[in-house]
């Protein structure tokens, strides 16, 4: 007999040999209809697998990401097939799930795959899933898989396998094809009830461009049709969404070719929108201590050398920039924290007087490659709401709360509600990759767990996820679409201090090390932004958005009382504009529809006669005639529930 434990610390006994579906079947009959994939002691295994000693085995369903994880892998060994099929010749060679459904890369032996082929691969591929046919692992003796492979002209499994240890390899077998695979499969083609080829793009083997490009066949799949109608219809208001289309339509950014290549350009309206959000972090922070500094956008080479950047980043970054005469070299500033460091260095400091807290917008260049790049959230010049806190070990707790409770702060006031954080600790078994001493790292990283479990954080600690100068906290946010973005960390540093021989005199009159906190609530501007763009659909927090109201005459008759409006709405601090284009109303309501303006106010007759706007919200909730007064307190009472001040 053995034991197996089970999640909720429940042990259970069976014969050697019974399978992850057996111990789902001792549980319910339900939960047997449901499991489609396991985990034991921390080993991805099949529902089929014969467990033959103790441990704890953990049972996914789809619901669970690791049951999508195998069901998304198990399809694309079903497209794998459906491909083989209907291209014959082709070479397949890695199929791994991702975060969204999975990739197949395969060699085509001619011509290419394009959008008119997806329905018929999908229906290739469903007519196999329809067979119901088990996924069956076996192990493989490395000769024999490098003679099937061999065989079949394959030289990229035949180089996949020649890196793999006798013993090791083991095939995935359901209906007549035959895979390299590693394991992770629901038990049977027919769970798979709906696929959808997304796209294809090119991919080079192995990720190196000096080998040949190889064809990536996109796709994803459910067990029920209708989760697929969901998926593309969030597909479709994602695209809607997307930052780049409505940047351009909300006249925010823009990219030049003649600029280059991921280094937006704002507009009027997008930088206004910047500076208020700006604004809005220097007030809070302001109130929490923070000190505001300004460096250069280039540094000395040393300066990266001290820091450590240049050995890790040097080499791919942009080059560094020589002086004429004196051939000195200068680099693009990749981050700010170096010339904090130098700020911090000026002069001596006392424990009384830390923490020294330094911010600065600070904006950093570093180098992607033009096919990473994308709108505003991989670009290669951006604004990094930066600061940097300078305290002693003892006062790591209460800062680090205090940045936790800005961060909320932050993420309330842009109507973000969903989120967790991620806790990053160290590998104990792995000591030696960390800076620092033992004794502090424990103060860290205690230090953030108390933060975080005092806020009422919904948070996880993830062991060996520190990086090695020190333990950290990301907020994890959930957009409108529920997919997850990182935003602002806060990271604890041990590594810069010691490497710019920070100091402070402590309460014993001998010099101690500070501790160094990075953090930014918005991350960088540019991706906070894009994000902002895409949870809201630009519909902004009143706040910020960057008109709040649009005057429309109905007539030419009137402008002028139109224009008396829009003075008295500037006068109250409302961010307005006029449409008095010979136009209809229902045009003019259409385009500000488009416009994503909150207020349509609509002045004619009765209203000049009664000194009244008619208004109605975006969206088309009327809200009749008000008077100029009352609509003024109407925003400013919106915004006030938005948007409090910190610490009130
Ligand atoms: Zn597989
Ligand atoms: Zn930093």
């Amino acid at each position: 007999m053995i034991e197996i434990t089970l999640p909720d610390g429940s042990i259970k006994e069976f014969e050697k040999g019974a399978t992850p579906m057996e111990v789902a079947k001792s549980i319910s009959e339900g939960l047997a209809r449901n499991v489609i994939s396991a985990k034991f002691n921390d080993i991805t295994v099949e529902c089929s697998t014969p467990l033959t000693k103790n441990g704890s085995l953990t049972l996914y369903t789809w619901n669970d990401k690791e049951g999508k994880k195998a069901f998304w892998h198990s399809t694309s060994h079903i497209v794998a097939q459906a491909l083989e099929e209907l291209y014959p010749g082709v070479k397949l060679t890695i199929g791994p799930a991702i975060e969204n459904g999975f990739y197949y890369d395969v060699d085509l032996p001619e011509g290419n795959i394009s959008e008119k082929d997806f329905p018929t691969i999908e229906q290739k591929a469903l007519e196999i899933a329809r067979g119901k046919h088990d996924f069956e692992m076996r192990d493989v003796s490395k000769s024999d898989a490098l003679k099937f492979y061999k065989e079949q002209g394959n030289e990229y499994k035949v180089e996949l396998i020649e890196n793999l240890e006798d013993g090791s390899i083991t095939f995935c077998d359901h209906d007549t094809f035959t895979d390299l695979c590693r394991g992770g499969h629901i038990p049977n083609t027919g769970i798979v009830k709906a696929i959808k080829i997304l796209s294809v793009a090119g991919a080079y083997w192995r990720g190196d461009e000096n080998k040949p490009q190889l064809t990536r066949v996109y796709g994803i799949s459910f067990p029920k049709q209708k989760d697929l109608t969901e998926y593309l219809e969030l597909l479709e208001e994602a695209k809607k969404r997307d930052h780049r289309k409505l940047g351009k339509e909300l006249e925010l950014f823009t990219f030049s070719q003649k600029v280059g290549q991921g280094l937006p350009l704002w507009l009027p309206k997008g930088a206004a929108l910047r500076e208020r959000l700006e604004q809005f972090l220097k007030k809070a922070q302001k109130k929490a201590g923070y000190e505001m500094v300004v460096t250069p956008h280039i540094g000395q080479k040393e300066l990266y050398v001290t820091s450590g950047h240049y050995a890790k980043y040097g080499e791919d970054s942009f080059q560094p920039i020589r002086t004429p005469k004196e051939d000195e070299e200068f680099l693009l500033k990749p981050m700010n924290c170096p010339h904090h460091c130098e700020i911090y260095n000026t002069r001596p400091f006392s424990y009384k007087e830390l923490p020294k807290r330094y911010a600065e917008f600070g904006t950093v260049y570093r180098y992607e490659q033009s096919g990473e790049l994308h709108g505003l959230t991989r670009v290669r010049g951006f604004t990094q709401d930066d600061a940097h806190i300078f305290c002693t070990p003892d006062q790591l707790d209460q800062e680090f709360k205090e940045v936790i409770d800005l961060s909320l702060y932050v993420l309330g006031s842009l109507g973000f509600e969903d989120f967790t954080a991620q806790v990053s600790v160290r590998d104990l078994e792995n000591p030696e990759k960390y800076i620092g001493s033992v004794e502090n790292w424990e103060k860290a990283e205690q230090a953030i767990i108390n933060a975080a479990k005092e806020k009422g954080l919904d948070y996880v600690i993830e062991s060996g996820e520190a990086a090695f100068y020190g333990p950290k906290l990301d907020f994890m946010v959930k957009d409108a679409l529920g997919r997850h973005w990182q935003l602002g960390t806060i990271q604890v540093d041990y590594n810069l201090p010691e490497r710019f021989e920070l100091t402070y005199k402590g309460s014993d009159n001998e010099m101690h090390r500070p501790v160094m906190i990075h953090r930014a609530p918005f991350g960088s501007m540019e991706r906070f932004i894009a994000l902002l763009l895409e949870h809201t659909g630009g519909n902004f927090p009143l706040w910020l958005i960057p008109d709040q109201a649009i005057v429309l005459p109905v007539s030419e008759k009137h402008e002028k009382y139109a224009e008396k409006v829009l003075k008295s709405l500037e006068n109250n601090e409302i961010r307005a504009l006029i449409d008095n284009r010979n136009e209809t109303v229902g045009k003019k309501i259409r385009e500000a529809e488009m416009k994503k303006i909150p207020f349509m106010l609509i002045v004619g007759e009765n209203d000049e006669s009664s000194t009244t706007v008619s208004v109605r919200r975006h969206g088309g909730e009327d809200l009749g005639a008000i008077s100029i007064e009352n609509f003024c307190d109407l925003v400013s009472t919106e915004i006030n529930s938005t948007l409090k001040s910190f610490k009130e």
